[in-house]
């Protein structure tokens, strides 16, 4: 691995190398942190719905320096139409005025080529570990320590918990989501169909109907990323293709091919659409250092108590050196930051 950065005295430990774990890392490398993200699946997810983003999400793609390239593995402009379950037109948007309305900071993205592209960045200033995950999380001396699914621990100035929408790392340190969690009641699938039909295949087509919306978007290699919600059907929650021919099975024109497809899919993303609440600050009820952070605090460094973290006097980062030979990276080595082995 090449290092683009020089050795830090501050480690975070990143848990999750989705998109929020990956840009993270990005982030504190680039503020000289050494970083540490452990990722439980084997490689990279991947994904095949189209991500949107403006903004805010532009504007941290253009300061980690990504808005080229993600420009360049883009979804492409179509002329959109918006129809009914039977194919009927209803509305139609031309890809000028499509433009015009979102304005030129904005990219609409594969997930798995916006995650694509922030791990080819990040994996040369950070310590990406796949198959790998956390089993605990305490508060240290002056830190946190991480206990890993191996059984050794590793000590952090900061632990981020990126790892999504059922957060183990939120779960060990604030205890079950249930208390989090707003169910919306929805479901969102989404898969990508190889040889489209003729009539979608080159426009952006969306559907609107009572407890049901799809849209599908071309692809720059002809294909199409197919993304549908729906009233949560819990007799389907195991068998995300039989739910989503459940919830459309009742319209004409392109749709009852397109759920035959989802069925022989190579892979379907499905999840229930629900949200976690950020309003509920978290130091009225956890005395720790530990905090949830809603999402506009994440962007600069933080310690777990919210505060920029200081630099430690030099004699008190020290680690015995007995301790040392038991880590396993060399950012750990260099920041003597591994206990536990
Ligand atoms: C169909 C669809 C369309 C969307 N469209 C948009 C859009 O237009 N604009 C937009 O801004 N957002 C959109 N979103 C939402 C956006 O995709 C998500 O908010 C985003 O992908 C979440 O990224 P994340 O990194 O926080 O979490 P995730 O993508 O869930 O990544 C979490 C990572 O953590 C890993 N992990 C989980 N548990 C552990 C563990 N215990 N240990 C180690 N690793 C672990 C997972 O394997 C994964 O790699 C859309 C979502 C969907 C489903």
């Amino acid at each position: 691995m090449t290092r683009e950065t020089a050795p830090s005295d501050r480690t975070a430990i990143i848990v999750g190398a989705g998109i929020a774990g990956l840009a993270t890392a990005l982030s504190l490398a680039r503020a000289k942190w050494s970083v540490i993200v452990l990722e439980r699946a084997a490689r990279l997810r991947g994904g095949a719905f189209v991500v949107g983003f403006s903004g805010m999400g532009y504007e941290a793609a253009t300061r980690l320096g990504l808005v080229e390239e993600l420009r360049a593995r883009a979804s492409p402009w179509r002329p959109m139409q918006q129809v009914d379950g039977d194919g009927r037109g209803l509305a139609w948007m031309s890809e000028a005025s499509q433009r015009a309305l979102t304005g030129h900071r904005t990219v609409s993205i594969l997930r798995g080529d916006l995650e694509g592209a922030l791990y080819g960045a990040a994996q040369h200033v950070a310590d990406i570990r796949f198959g790998q995950t956390v089993t605990d999380v305490t508060d240290g001396a002056d830190g946190a320590v991480v206990t890993l699914r191996d059984g050794s621990r590793v000590a952090a100035d900061l632990v981020i918990g990126a790892d999504g929408a059922h957060s183990t790392v939120r779960r060990l340190v604030f205890g079950p989501e249930d208390r989090w969690r707003y169910d919306f009641g929805v479901k969102v699938a989404s898969f990508e169909v190889i040889d489209p039909p003729t009539s979608v295949r080159e426009k952006t087509t969306l559907l609107t109907a009572v407890g049901r919306s799809a849209g599908l978007y071309p692809q720059r290699d002809g294909r199409l990323s197919a993304f549908f919600t729906f009233v949560r059907d819990d007799a389907g929650t195991a068998d995300a293709a039989a739910s989503l021919g459940r919830a459309y099975g009742d319209l004409g024109w392109v749709w009852p091919d397109l759920i035959q497809r989802a069925v022989s899919a190579e892979s379907i993303f499905a999840a229930p659409s629900d949200r976690r609440r950020a309003d509920a600050d978290s130091r009225d009820d956890h005395p720790g250092r530990s905090r949830r952070l809603p999402p506009a605090e994440s962007r600069a460094p933080h310690r777990v108590d919210g505060r920029r973290s200081p630099r430690r006097p030099r004699q008190a980062r020290r680690a015995p050196s007995d301790r040392v030979g038991g880590c396993r990276s060399a950012a750990l080595r260099r920041a003597r930051r591994c206990v536990g082995h």
